[in-house]
């Protein structure tokens, strides 16, 4: 954290310019051995025209703008060099700063400087990395909210609540005599943990639904050979992705194909059926097929409504029993001879006019779009850290169950103060190395 890094911020390729980030204690004075103009005696927020040198060769003619701490992304000195584009360039820029003993910033290093700073919190911080990364507008609304604190306040208010209380708990213990101090009764934990735990509730379906919106819904489509998958997927994407045949088991490799779903990103997985076989190539198909079975968030598992259940499809519907799962009953334009008493079953064919909107509204209907839609806001976006609110969960059912157990007031307060450590390792007020190490190593260098 002393020491001074450096690293390009924009897309290292041929453009008009190309921007080389500086920042720490030295930026300034490191930044200024390379350059034919005094840097240090320029004020903060200010642009520069200058060369950049390596002894008396000019390397590049650039704009150098120098912001001096606190007021920087990092609340360090920081200094931007915006020198022309092309890749050989802004390398040798890049060079002679690391000569300067300037260190290369690993990624997501200027925010987590940002973020150990104190500038911004954690949800903040994966905003950021969210804002650079989103595919849609819908995941640009969400990101550009959060970016502006609003699930860090909303957390932090759940915080105060859950203080408030905790301290008004250990009052009444160690100062029975302060009368004027409100006695916290189980009733009012009640109440009170019925509102912490609707808010949990919504932020974990908000960042479930947020990683819809941003990677859109993985889709297996599986099934033995010859029920229609490729008819299906090819119906779905309405573009011959997929191989449509009457051969058994030639569509060995996965097809993946994405489509867009009144705004949801479709990402459609096809497979080979799922059996167990003694051919070489039919088997690697199977083994993919349960890695993409794996990787799917939904299933459509086809079958033929045409037939009864062969030993195959009965063994598909076994392994994906537990996935969220729609069965496809296709070849509904023949004669049905399945019945099935299951979820989720609809009636497609591939051969007639909107044959497979019942399998659409399927869809639709299963993900709520609507909600989707209408989400509000507080989410968050790592795994981590929708891990650590879904932890939070365990503690607030222990003091349901302590509520139902008539648990003295002090033993529920374990499980209060254990939330709002929990809820501070979201928000980064409390955390460890590992959890940042993880956050931040998925952003890019140079932010
Ligand atoms: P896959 O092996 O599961 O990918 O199946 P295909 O999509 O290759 O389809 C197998 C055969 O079934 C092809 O001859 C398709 O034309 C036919 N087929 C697909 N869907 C339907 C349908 O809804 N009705 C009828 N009658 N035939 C279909």
């Amino acid at each position: 954290m002393n020491d001074t890094i450096a690293a390009i911020a924009t897309t290292l390729g041929a453009a008009a310019i190309s921007i080389i980030r500086v920042s720490g204690k030295d930026a300034i004075k490191k930044v200024n051995n390379i350059t034919n103009i005094d840097l240090t005696k320029k004020n903060s927020h200010t642009i520069s025209y200058a060369y950049i040198k390596e002894k008396d060769e000019i390397i590049d003619e650039v704009l150098i703008s120098i912001m001096k701490a606190p007021r920087t992304f990092t609340t360090e000195d920081t200094v931007e060099i915006n020198c022309h584009g092309g890749i050989a360039t802004t390398k040798r820029v890049l060079e002679l700063l690391l000569n300067q003993k300037i260190r290369l910033a690993e990624p997501g290093e200027f925010t987590k400087r940002a973020f150990l700073n104190g500038r911004i919190d954690l949800t903040k911080s994966e905003a950021v990395n969210d804002l650079i990364n989103v595919k849609n507008d819908k995941a640009r609304k969400l990101a550009i909210n959060n970016l502006t604190g609003t699930t860090s306040n909303k957390i932090r208010k759940l915080r105060e609540k859950l203080v408030n209380i905790i301290s008004n708990i250990e009052v009444n213990i160690d100062y029975p005599e302060y009368e004027d101090i409100e006695v916290v009764t189980t009733d009012k934990i009640k109440k009170e943990i019925g509102e912490i735990e609707k808010n949990i509730e919504s932020i974990i379906k908000n960042s479930e639904n947020s990683k819809l919106i941003k990677n859109g819904i993985n889709v297996a489509i599986i099934g033995r050979p010859n029920v229609g998958k490729s008819s299906i997927l090819n119906k779905l994407i309405d573009e011959n992705k997929a191989i449509v045949t009457n051969i058994p088991g030639t569509t060995r490799d996965i097809v993946e194909a994405s489509f867009n779903l009144n705004g949801i990103t479709l990402n459609l997985i096809d497979t080979a059926g799922i059996r167990e076989t003694e051919d070489i190539v039919e088997k690697i198909g199977v083994e993919k097929s349960k890695e993409a079975l794996e990787k799917s968030d939904l299933v459509l598992l086809i079958l033929n409504s045409n037939e009864s259940l062969t030993n195959e499809d009965k063994e598909l519907l076994e392994i994906s029993k537990d996935k969220k799962r729609i069965i496809v009953l296709n070849k509904s334009d023949l004669k049905k001879n399945l019945i099935l008493k299951e979820e989720n079953i609809v009636y497609t064919n591939t051969i007639k006019e909107n044959g497979i909107e019942n399998l659409i509204n399927k869809i639709e209907e299963i993900y709520n779009f609507e909600e989707i839609e209408s989400n509000d806001f507080y989410y968050v976006s790592s795994v981590e850290q929708l891990n650590r609110i879904k932890e939070t969960r365990k503690n607030i059912e222990s003091i349901k169950k302590g509520l139902e157990d008539n648990l003295t007031i002090d033993m529920l307060e374990i499980d209060l103060k254990q939330i709002w450590q929990t809820l501070g390792e979201v928000i980064g007020e409390t955390y460890t190395e590992e959890l940042l190490d993880n956050l931040f190593k998925n952003f890019c260098v140079g932010k």
